[in-house]
C-alpha cells in the first residue's frame, strides 16, 4: 500500500492477498476450514508461531485477511480482526479486556443489541457496565475507579444521534492510561478517522455501510496502534505484551478469545464486504447527502413534530460532528409523529422505504425501535436511549433523493 494514496484508492487496492498473482481482481473466495503442509516441520512451526501460515479458518483465512488488512488500511492501524458480526467484535473486545470484578463504562445511548449484550452476558459474569452520558465528558472523568478497564462509547448514539466528543474523552482516558473503544458503525472509517481523535480501539458492524447492500452480516476491530499495551490494566494483555510487544490486544482478541469461543468471519461474507468497501466513499457521500436532504424536508412538513438529524445546524451534536465527520453527518436521522398510532401508520404507508431492523443499507429503512429492537428494555432503558413511542428511525438510502422524498409526501398525506 503507498502510504499517500487517498481514502478511495486504498478502500480499493489495498491489503490483496495471494491471488494477484494469477491476475484475479477481486479477493478469491478460500471457501477451505483447513490448509495443509507438506512436512510435519512446516505445519509444528506455523502451529509454534515459528512461521507464517494459514491453519483453520476459525483462526484465520486468506479471505477474511484481506478484509482486516483493508479496513486497517483505512483506519491506519497496527491490525484489525474480523468477526461473525458486529457484535461478535465488540463482544470479543471485552472479553480481551476484561475479567470477573472489573468495569467498563459506557455510554448511554447505545445500539440496543449492545445493551443486551452487556445486561445479558458481561454483568451476570462479573463485568459491572457504568454507564453516563454519552457527551459528558466530566462524566466519564468521575465514574473511572480503579477497575476501570475500557470506556465505549459509539460515534453517533443509534437513534439518539448524539455525538460525543471523541477527543476530549480520549483525553481523559489517556491520562488514566484506560483505552478508549469506539464503535463507529454509523459513521464508518469514511467518516470518521478515528486514530485523528485518541480512540484506541475501532469497532465497525460491516453489516451496514462496509457491505453496502444489506447482505451479509460482520464485524471488525482495530487496534489503532496508540495504546502502550504493556501498561495495560488488563492483565492478560499485559502478561501477553511481554512476549509480542505492540500485538498484545490483537494476539489476545484472535488467539484467546475468537480462537476459543469461534466468532470467526466467513470467508464468502468477507468476499462481500470486501467488494462493498470498494464503494464506500462514493455511497457514503450520496448517503449523506440524502440525508441531510430528507432531514430538511422532514422538518418543513407540518406532519412531523421534530426531526434528529446532526447535520441540522440546530442538533445538539450539530457542531462536534461538524468538525469530527469531515462536515458530513452520516444517514440516520430519527423523527417524531407524536403518537405511535401516527408512527405506525407512516410506517404502513410508505410504499418504497422498507420496515427492517437494519441500517447502511443502498435501500432506505425505517423502523420503529420501541416495539422492536428495545422491546426487551425497560422503559428507563428506553428513554436514556432516546427511544420514545412516537419515534421513527430512517436509514436514508442512496436511491435519487425526488424518489424518497416522494413516498414521504404521499405517505404523510395519509397520517
Ligand atoms: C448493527 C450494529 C451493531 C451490531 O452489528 P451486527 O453486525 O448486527 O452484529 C453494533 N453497533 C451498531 C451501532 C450497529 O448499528
Amino acid at each position: 500500500m503507498k502510504e499517500n494514496w487517498e481514502f478511495a484508492t486504498r478502500s480499493i487496492h489495498s491489503g490483496v492477498g495471494p491471488e494477484t498473482k494469477l491476475g484475479a481482481t477481486t479477493p478469491p473466495i478460500y471457501q477451505s476450514s483447513a490448509f495443509g503442509y507438506d512436512t510435519a516441520e512446516e505445519l509444528s512451526d506455523v502451529f509454534q508461531g515459528r512461521g507464517f501460515g494459514y491453519i483453520y479458518s476459525r483462526v484465520a483465512n486468506p479471505t477474511v485477511s484481506v478484509i482486516e488488512q483493508r479496513v486497517n488500511a483505512l483506519e491506519q492501524g497496527r491490525g484489525a480482526l474480523a468477526a461473525a458480526s458486529g457484535m461478535a467484535a465488540i463482544a470479543t473486545t471485552i472479553f480481551a479486556l476484561t475479567r470477573s470484578g472489573d468495569e467498563i463504562i459506557a455510554g448511554k445511548s447505545l445500539f440496543g443489541g449492545t445493551l443486551q449484550l452487556f445486561s445479558d452476558i458481561f454483568e451476570n459474569y462479573g463485568v459491572q457496565v457504568v454507564y453516563v452520558d454519552s457527551c459528558d465528558v466530566a462524566g466519564y472523568r468521575k465514574a473511572i475507579s480503579s477497575r476501570t478497564r475500557l470506556i465505549f462509547l459509539e460515534t453517533i448514539g443509534n437513534p439518539q444521534l448524539d455525538v460525543p466528543d471523541l477527543k476530549q474523552i480520549a483525553t481523559v482516558a489517556a491520562e488514566y492510561e484506560i483505552p478508549l473503544v469506539v464503535d463507529s458503525t454509523l459513521t464508518t472509517p469514511y467518516l470518521l478517522f478515528a486514530k485523528e481523535f485518541g480512540v484506541n480501539i475501532v469497532i465497525h458492524s460491516t453489516s451496514k455501510y462496509i457491505s453496502g447492500s444489506g447482505n451479509s452480516i460482520g464485524g471488525v476491530l482495530v487496534d489503532l496502534g496508540n495504546f502502550e499495551w504493556k501498561r495495560s490494566r488488563s492483565e492478560a494483555v499485559r502478561e501477553l505484551s511481554a512476549k509480542v510487544g505492540g500485538f498484545a490486544f490483537l494476539a489476545r482478541a484472535r488467539k484467546q478469545i475468537q480462537q476459543n469461543t469461534g466468532s470467526c468471519l466467513s470467508p464468502f461474507n468477507a468476499y462481500l464486504q470486501c467488494l462493498g468497501l470498494e464503494t464506500l466513499a462514493l455511497r457514503m457521500e450520496r448517503h449523506c447527502d440524502n440525508a441531510l436532504a430528507l432531514a430538511k424536508y422532514l422538518q418543513n412538513s407540518p406532519q412531523i413534530v421534530s426531526v434528529n438529524y446532526p447535520g441540522l445546524d440546530n442538533a445538539a451534536g450539530y457542531q462536534v460532528a461538524k468538525t469530527q465527520f469531515g462536515g458530513r453527518f452520516g444517514g440516520i436521522l430519527t423523527i417524531r409523529l407524536g403518537t405511535q398510532e401516527r408512527a405506525f401508520k407512516l410506517v404502513n404507508r410508505l410504499k418504497m422505504v422498507k420496515n427492517l431492523a437494519n441500517i447502511g443499507d443502498a435501500k432506505t429503512l425505517i423502523i420503529h425501535p420501541a416495539s422492536t429492537i428495545y422491546c426487551n428494555c425497560s422503559r428507563e432503558l428506553q428513554e436514556a436511549a432516546g427511544v420514545y413511542p412516537d419515534l421513527l428511525r430512517i436509514s436514508v438510502g442512496i436511491e435519487a433523493i425526488k424518489d424518497i422524498i416522494a413516498d414521504f409526501e404521499a405517505a404523510l398525506k395519509e397520517v
